[in-house]
């Protein structure tokens, strides 16, 4: 059997050599003839149309055209010399401009010749040109063959001056699939699948995706190698999960006993929501199976993710271990302090807050009891990650808000427990649109709180252009009047704080004319003030001290003052889609009928005009998220860039949930009936996993 001919190195392509190559190596990491197949092109140029030159326009962007070269002459002066050339077709003319490599093409043109040229339209005043078209001789001989869809792939400066644009890199991929054979592209997926599927074979697909000759091939040819990436990913990750699962045993939480049942009876001072109910005994199964729990908990704000969150502490409790709840600032962990405390008043629960700022004498007695078991549950920010930090028995660690904390961090937290790890519930209110989770999460289980408490008003949502403000400041004064309390937020830019700030004192001014003292109290909060001035202004404004807090989106995260009804977003347009959904959960937690109002200016990109009918449109986080996914791509939502589940190279998780959950259903069908790819029908994806599969490993683990 011969070597697989797309293991070899690269420099050994015709075309390449090794200055190439390093160029190849450097700029797009690609080290031999498989590599460079697996750069797939982002776009064809469909070569099968010509444009005619009377249609072209200033807008007509890329286009092809085939016609007679008229005229060839050299411009400007020897340093800025131009080579111009005038292409003329049946319909008119076009003007083909060259600044470098001017005298190369001077003589490798000839006037009279027909040419197929392609390129991008500018025009200068009512004059239209391509500079430094592609250009070809026609060859009415074989012309057929210079009428396909042509890739682009990804480049770079440096590929581009180094002939390794994607004209060049065609010839290179040309070159690989002349010599190779179709054994060179084993299949991978079992025939069971394509069947099942009528996907096209591997090969097939490959040399499709690099050189289809019609939209219809093309098609089929990504619809196999998406299949194939996701599916793969799937398959890691699920070998992820059921690995760790085998790996990581857990503690038993045997039984519900006294705390929590005294709690559920006596002092809960609600009806849970079903949602409520279900996720908690979604964990509570969990945490008996002897495996060590590795959930995430999605719920939008307000969903009440801390009482689910402590009823589960309280099984631990109940099992003779100790629990902890982490907050990523010290404003949050008070306040899950706060209702910790008050949800517990009254048992024989024993709760303490640690953060930075608790030092000296308190700080050495809540280690002490917490050393010693005397304490049950830990609540506090990452100073329980430092490493004086020592539990007695740590059985459950709640971390909130997930994407704020580290990796490195919350690796500590597994070392926190002895013998085994503690179980993890990670509970974030940033929804995650379902296939995105599907990736991000895959290796994890995911509990979703899909329901607000009864009674909850949705939050009224207005949009008002700046011509509004009157009017907005009269509707914010009537409800000032019934004894609310409203935010008004600018958004923090992050290249420049000082217009930050200016954008945030000047709207603070406006509104202390519009509202001034006595009558008013004004509360003002920004990134760059100390934590404690911070802390300080935000507990006045919880009090009810002062009735309107100016702030930057420093409060996006978990505040939660029930009596604040009216949050006023200025500058909507700067906001992100989740950013502003985070924003308004910070009104409609009490009983009163709440308002969002997003000033913004009159003109607005269209993005925007989206953004801000769907925050109109719609109060649910799901749709939101799904709706942020559209418009900006997987990469921008929140927590995703530095997990690279995302470096996918032809799958969209934006476009492709369809395909996902095919590939995620039966990846999950395959792990359940054949974990270790045993059988032999699954053999090529075994040996697919074991040479070529996603190095998965430890991509999510959450805590
Ligand atoms: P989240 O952390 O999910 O944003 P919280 O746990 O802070 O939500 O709960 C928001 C508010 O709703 C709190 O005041 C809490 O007491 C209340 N709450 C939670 N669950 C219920 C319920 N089942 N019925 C009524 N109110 C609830
Ligand atoms: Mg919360």
């Amino acid at each position: 059997m011969r070597n697989n001919l797309l293991d070899t190195p690269i420099e050994y392509l015709k075309g390449v050599g090794p200055k190439r190559a390093d160029i190849l190596k450097k700029e797009i990491e690609v080290f031999t003839f498989r590599g460079l197949l697996s750069i797939y092109p982002f776009r064809y140029i469909d070569k099968t149309k010509f444009e005619s030159c009377s249609q072209l326009h200033p807008e007509s962007g890329e286009v092809q055209i085939k016609g007679v070269l008229r005229r060839l002459t050299m411009e400007g002066q020897s340093r800025r010399k131009r080579l111009v050339a005038k292409l003329r077709d049946d319909t008119g003319t076009i003007e083909l401009v060259w600044f470098q490599g001017a005298s190369y093409m001077q003589d490798k043109l000839v006037v009279g010749k027909s040419y197929v040229v392609y390129g991008r339209v500018n025009s200068y005043g009512d004059k239209l040109s391509i500079a430094h078209p592609e250009i070809e001789e026609l060859r009415q001989a074989n012309s057929s063959e210079q009428k396909y869809f042509a890739p682009v792939y990804p480049s770079t400066d440096k590929l581009n001056s180094s002939g390794l644009d994607s004209k060049g890199r065609r010839k290179l991929v040309a070159g690989i699939f002349a010599k190779a054979q179709a054994s060179d592209f084993p299949e991978n997926l079992p025939d069971y699948l394509l069947q099942k599927l009528k996907l096209i074979p591997r090969a097939e697909a490959i040399r499709a995706i690099h050189f289809p000759k019609t939209e219809k091939e093309l098609q089929a040819a990504s619809n196999r190698l998406k299949f194939e990436e996701l599916f793969f990913l799937q398959l890691g990750l699920l070998q992820n999960k059921y690995g760790r699962q085998l790996k990581n045993k857990g503690y038993v939480f045997e039984h519900v006993g006294e705390v929590f049942h005294t709690f559920f009876e006596t002092k809960i001072p609600f009806e849970l929501t079903g949602a409520q109910k279900r996720v908690i005994k979604e964990i509570r199964s969990d945490m008996k199976k002897g495996v060590q729990m590795n959930r995430l908990l999605q719920g939008d704000v307000g969903s009440g993710k801390t009482m689910v969150g402590l009823m589960c502490m309280l099984i631990a409790i109940d099992n003779g271990f100790q629990a902890c709840m982490v907050a990523p600032t010290e404003i949050l962990a008070q306040q899950h302090m706060d209702s910790i405390t008050g949800y517990l008043e009254g048992m024989d629960v024993r709760v303490d807050l640690l953060t930075g700022s608790v030092k000296g004498k308190n700080r050495k007695a809540i280690l002490e009891d917490l050393a010693s078991g005397d304490l049950n549950i830990l609540v506090g920010t990452h100073a329980i990650f430092e490493d004086p930090v020592v539990f007695h028995n740590l059985g459950l660690a709640i971390t909130d808000e997930q994407h704020r904390f580290g990796v490195a961090q919350r690796a500590k937290l597994w070392k926190k427990a002895s013998p085994l790890p503690p179980h993890i519930l990670v509970m974030t209110a940033t929804p995650i649109p379902r296939t995105l989770a599907m990736t991000l999460y895959g290796d994890l289980d995911v509990s979703v709180i899909d329901e607000l408490p009864m009674g909850r008003k949705p939050v009224q949502t207005m949009h008002k252009t700046e011509n509004h403000r009157a009017s907005v400041f009269g509707f914010l004064r009537k409800e000032l009047e019934k004894g609310r309390q409203a935010y008004i937020v600018y958004p923090l830019i992050e290249e420049s704080e000082k217009l930050d700030l200016l954008n945030l004192e000047e709207g603070l001014e406006s509104v202390q004319r519009s509202f001034p003292r006595p009558d008013y109290e004004i509360s003002v909060v920004h990134g760059r003030m100390k934590p404690a001035d911070k802390d300080f202004e935000m507990q006045r404004f919880k009090n009810g001290e002062t009735q309107i807090m100016v702030a930057t989106t420093v409060i996006e995260v978990g505040v939660n003052v029930p009596n604040a009804s009216i949050m006023i977003i200025e500058n909507t347009e700067r906001f992100g889609l989740s950013q502003l959904h985070q924003l308004r959960g910070r009104v409609g937690r009490g009983a009163e009928q709440s308002y969002c109002i997003l000033m913004s200016s009159f003109k607005l990109s269209a993005e925007s005009k989206e953004r801000i009918a769907t925050m109109v449109r719609t109060t649910n986080g799901f749709e939101i998220a799904e709706a942020d996914l559209k418009l900006r791509g997987p990469g921008a939502i929140a927590g995703t860039r530095q997990s690279g589940v995302l470096d996918l190279k032809i799958a969209d998780l934006a476009k492709d949930g369809i395909i996902l959950q095919t590939a995620r259903q039966l990846a999950k069908l395959i792990m359940d009936k054949d974990p270790n790819l045993a059988s032999a029908a699954n053999q090529r994806l075994k040996w697919w996993m074991d040479n070529y599969g996603p190095r998965a490993k430890g991509w999510s683990k959450i805590s």
